[in-house]
């Protein structure tokens, strides 16, 4: 088995409280039916991980179980007797075989030992961080995480009894200096929208561990092909697999995975708050993590293709993306050095009314909100996601007029090119 064995925060002063679990280390849950394909390279894990082998008709994918209950047999009950009910067949919310398909094949390419899925990205996050906190806890983030994560870290979590400090998400020093006695978890985005501010993640796994606190990351823009943040000192890894994991724009869900003392302490709060997947979409979700590797690679080479005509044309002022020389988060190569997702965030010469007419001449992407479908989409922020701000508190996070943000799908990459070419021509 190559899974870590866990990332039980090391001795501290300030223990969180589910330190005390003491659970099983059993990787799952998983059938005896379902392909473990450790050791192996991404493409093997994304086609193979998790399948769920029919023995009787010999179904090379994995069959859909539309069933919201599962017959009682001696298995049930001595789970029920013994405690160990995420591990077996019961009821549709708990767990089922189409679920433990995609968990498994996520929990293997983010090398963790259990993963949970949710109908939604937002499900994960809010039911992660309430199960992973207490009334009177702190949780330390940034400005730059996602919309719907911003509102319910700034909105909700106070009125459930938790206080957030919201810090540059890339200052170490600010960090630091916002861990307080109480604060329990460190929630960062490991690519933030849209600038691609990468999070010193090697560093805020050390601090996590020095400070006895829980370290959780949306991986969503990068996936686990490109970056595992396990390896590198998180506990626990999220997804909006409606993004890349899924990749073709029609599924809604998320993810958690990490070890299982861990996820079986959020899945125990995913029975309470409901947001569990149905077994279409899990099997849509497995069909379309199948391509992974192969998809991430082209939206990473498409993106870098952008990003090196983009730089070089006279009507762009600044191009943000990993591969270009003016990067400045460089940490971010010596974890992810070959591959950094389809975004790309650049801004034009004439401001927002530029940005305005481009979205108007391009002929190939669509324009639209979202992210890590196979077809390129392009929104701005100004009127989109940070429209709730001013210009001035724009300019403040960094969103200079004339910001676009593109997604790049999978298309040939000559095509994408030619169609930005004529769309900023005479712009
Ligand atoms: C889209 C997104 C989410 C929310 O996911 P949903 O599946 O839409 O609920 C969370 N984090 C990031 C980084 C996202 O891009």
């Amino acid at each position: 088995m190559a899974r870590s064995q866990g990332n039980a925060p090391g001795a501290g002063e300030n223990r969180p409280w589910t330190d005390s679990l003491q659970r099983g280390r059993v990787p799952g849950p998983r059938l005896p039916q379902q392909r473990v394909v450790d050791g192996t390279g991404p493409s093997t894990r994304s086609v193979h991980a998790g399948t769920y082998e029919d023995p009787i008709t010999g179904a090379v994918g994995t069959p859909v179980f539309q069933s919201t209950t599962f017959t009682f047999t001696e298995d049930t009950y001595q789970a029920f007797d013994q405690g160990h009910i995420r591990d077996v067949p019961i009821y549709g919310r708990y767990g089922s075989p189409n679920q433990w398909s995609v968990q498994e094949k996520i929990a293997s390419l983010e090398n963790a030992e259990s993963a949970l899925m949710f109908s939604s990205g937002m499900a994960a996050i809010t039911t992660t961080l309430l199960a992973l906190t207490n009334r009177g806890g702190h949780i330390v983030s940034s400005r730059d995480v996602y919309g719907g994560t911003f509102n319910l870290l700034r909105e909700d979590m106070h009125q459930l009894g938790r206080s957030v400090t919201f810090t540059d998400p890339t200052d170490m020093a600010a960090i630091r200096a916002a861990v307080r006695d109480d604060t329990q978890v460190l929630f960062f985005e490991t690519l933030t929208n849209p600038l691609l501010k990468a999070v010193p993640l090697v560093e805020l796994g050390e601090l996590a561990r020095e400070r006895g606190l829980l370290l959780v990351v949306d991986n969503t823009f990068l996936s686990p092909v490109h970056l595992r943040p396990l390896e590198h000192g998180a506990h626990l890894v999220i997804h909006s697999a409606t993004k890349y994991l899924n990749g073709h724009s029609d599924v809604t869900a998320g993810v958690v995975a990490g070890t299982r003392k861990y996820v079986d302490r959020i899945w125990s709060q995913l029975l309470k708050f409901g947001g569990s997947l149905d077994a279409m979409m899990c099997f849509l979700l497995e069909r379309g993590l199948k391509t992974l590797a192969l998809r991430m690679r082209r939206h990473s080479e498409n993106s870098t293709a952008l990003a090196a005509f983009l730089a070089e044309h006279s009507a762009i002022r600044a191009v943000h993306h990993p591969s270009r020389p003016e990067y400045p988060y460089r940490w971010l190569h010596d974890i992810c050095p070959d591959g950094w997702g389809g975004m790309v965030a650049f801004e034009l010469h004439g401001g927002d009314e530029a940005a305005l007419k481009l979205l108007d001449r391009l002929e190939l992407p669509v324009v639209a909100t979202s992210l890590g479908g196979v077809e390129s989409l392009v929104s701005l922020p100004f009127n989109t996601s940070h429209s709730f701000l001013t210009a001035r508190q724009r300019r403040e996070v960094g969103i200079e007029p004339g910001l676009v943000r593109f997604s790049a799908g999978i298309e040939d990459p000559d095509d994408l090119l030619a169609d930005l070419d004529q769309a900023l021509s005479g712009l």
